[in-house]
């Protein structure tokens, strides 16, 4: 194994000004004694961003022995938010269950750790999905691009826009610019909601976009960013004009390119290498692969599950570095006991990040802080399939945040991928908890149960008992990227960038997708081995042992290490 997931990962890292005379470049600094002296790198956080930033410093170590990485990850499993259960036949997927194939990252990775063959396509023959809305289930209109008809005849046939509705959809061929598309720079921001009333109307931003688009982040369009969570559309006005015009020119240029034999669309190259061939995949025993996969690579020793970092400081002279600013910290441990590192990956949450740089850098920890999430929980429910007298052909349904119901959305999870429930059976992933209307993800499994199961009685008709009962709760789990997000992480990432050593990663910043936090972590990762390089040698930390004893400094080599027993690969 080499090289990190994508070279490109790197090239995206933000330039990072070095202090000091730099280590040399003829080897690795030397302790008193002659010995190499190691370079300390702390992964905070053991998601996908976390295992994503130890995959490529495993790499530089593979290449450097002085590279000495560490990941701490509070739970005693890895993955974060990817999370599989195996159950009497069933895969349940707590968190993520799919990842999308225009993001490379995840295949790229899953090629290399050997499971490129265990990839499972969704089922794209009945790749359709339902609205749920003034008491019934319609069809999502066939030629839907996330909220943009680009076929006429399904469109003007569907039963989920009243006419004028449709109508109004329809004058996005005609309008002129508007927003911040108008200006010369074009790069201002807007509210999803306002971007899509704008354009498409307040219909179709009601039944389509809120619970389709805006509900990817559970989030409330009023508040999101367009600019941060769907650029694409933003450029396509300023492009296009037209959103409809946009979508209908890039199909026809894909027609075209697949006619003259290239490859075309999101995930061509993917597809042509064999990898996965539907715009949704997952892997045959659910994504929780990948992160076993990525664990199963890292030497175990390097993985402290169950060490929670409580707090981050500046340590300096106070453990033998030269001063503060040296970029030597001490992170303390729950137990009391503490670690000295060079540099630190902080693959947290941001508000976990913004607690852990409050007095290492206030500034941008503010900013981190004031990064919302919305607190969220899957549960999976499982039925006969004689149970359930609804065909289940399609992916799921969504609820619009106007319906005002607990559940905003429910996939058929054993329609939309194979092999996820046993023969003669079924299994439906319903979501809770959205932006401002949190309560429903905060209830104990029997409530949640008993609201899920009333859900699914009124929407499918469903009445029997489930024959298993999955809940995963989220509580803070997922980022809002509000109005003004871009220029938000843009100060966060200028301020953190002044103190040395300090790398952020994660689902906060630039993506909430697993392939974004693979790829974030990994350029993070990067960034932070540059630092270490680039220290001037009189900088670097001594070793714990030289520290002295009784101040509460652990051996580096001291703490636990372990995998938990859910990260184990199946
Ligand atoms: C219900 C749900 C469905 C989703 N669906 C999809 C989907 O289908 N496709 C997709 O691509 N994305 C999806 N996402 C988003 C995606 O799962 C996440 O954005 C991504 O997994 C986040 O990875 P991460 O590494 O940034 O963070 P996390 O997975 O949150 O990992 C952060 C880790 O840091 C640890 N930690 C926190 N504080 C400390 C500390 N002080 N010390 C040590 N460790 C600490 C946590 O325990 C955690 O393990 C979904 C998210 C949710 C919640």
């Amino acid at each position: 194994m080499k090289g990190v997931p994508e070279a490109s990962a790197a090239a995206e890292g933000r330039a990072r000004p070095r202090s000091g005379p730099a280590r040399p470049p003829d080897g690795p600094a030397r302790l008193p004694d002659g010995s190499a002296r190691p370079l300390r790198i702390a992964v905070v956080g053991g998601g996908m961003a976390g295992l994503g930033a130890a995959r490529a410093l495993e790499d530089a170590r593979a290449a450097d022995p002085t590279i000495d990485w560490r990941l701490y990850e509070d739970e005693s499993r890895f993955g974060g938010k990817v999370h599989t259960v195996r159950r009497d036949g069933f895969v349940v997927e707590g968190g993520p269950d799919s990842a999308i194939i225009e993001k490379h990252w995840p295949i790229t990775m899953a090629r290399r750790l050997g499971i490129g063959d265990r990839f499972e396509d969704s089922n794209e023959g009945i790749r359709k999905s339902f609205v749920y809305t003034r008491g019934r289930l319609h069809e999502l209109p066939e030629g839907i691009i996330l909220m943009v008809p680009t076929r006429m005849a399904p469109f003007a046939l569907s039963s989920l826009m009243s006419w004028p509705g449709k109508a109004r959809m329809g004058m996005d061929l005609v309008l002129p610019r508007g927003g911040s598309a108008r200006g010369a720079a074009g790069d201002g921001d807007e509210s999803l909601g306002d971007f899509v009333r704008r354009r498409l109307g307040k219909e179709a931003l009601a039944r389509i976009a809120e619970p389709i688009v805006a509900g990817i982040h559970a989030g409330d369009p009023e508040q999101m960013s367009v600019r941060a969570t769907f650029p694409m559309f933003l450029e396509m006005e300023r492009k296009h004009r037209s959103l409809i015009l946009a979508m209908l020119k890039r199909r026809k240029a894909r027609q075209k390119a697949a006619a003259a034999g290239g490859g075309a669309g999101p995930g061509a190259a993917a597809r042509s290498e064999g990898g996965p061939r539907s715009y949704f995949y997952s892997f045959k025993g659910g994504l929780q692969e990948l992160s076993d996969a990525l664990v199963a690579s890292l030497p175990a020793e390097r993985l402290h599950g169950g060490s929670a970092v409580r707090t981050m400081a500046p340590c300096g002279a106070g453990c033998g570095a030269s001063g503060a600013g040296s970029g030597a910290y001490a992170l303390q441990f729950a137990d009391g006991s503490r670690v000295v590192v060079d540099a630190v990956v902080l693959a947290t949450p941001a508000w976990a990040s913004g607690d852990l740089l409050r007095t290492v850098a206030p500034l941008p920890a503010a900013g981190l802080s004031s990064i919302e999430y919305v607190s969220t929980a899957t549960a999976s429910l499982a039925f006969r399939r004689d149970q359930v007298a609804h065909d289940l052909t399609g992916f799921g349904f969504v609820v619009p945040r106007a319906e005002n119901r607990p559940v905003m959305a429910t996939t058929w999870s054993s329609s939309k991928f194979p092999g996820r429930a046993p023969e003669g059976h079924v299994l439906l992933r319903s979501f809770l908890g959205r932006a401002g209307i949190e309560a429903a993800a905060q209830l104990d499994d029997d409530e949640m149960t008993k609201v899920v199961r009333a859900e699914l009685r009124e929407v499918m008709g469903i009445a029997a008992v489930p024959e298993l009962v999955e809940v995963f709760r989220w509580p803070r789990g997922m980022p809002q990227y509000r109005v003004g997000h871009v220029d938000l992480v843009n100060r966060i990432e200028a301020g953190v960038a002044k103190v040395p050593g300090v790398e952020l990663a994660g689902g906060a910043y630039h993506g909430i997708g697993i392939g974004d936090c693979l790829r974030e972590g990994a350029a993070a990762a990067e960034r932070a081995l540059e630092h270490v390089r680039g220290l001037p040698e009189d900088a670097v930390p001594p070793q714990p042992s030289d520290v002295p004893a009784g101040n509460g400094v652990t051996d580096w080599n001291g703490r636990r290490s372990r995998r938990g027993a859910d990260s184990r690969p199946a």
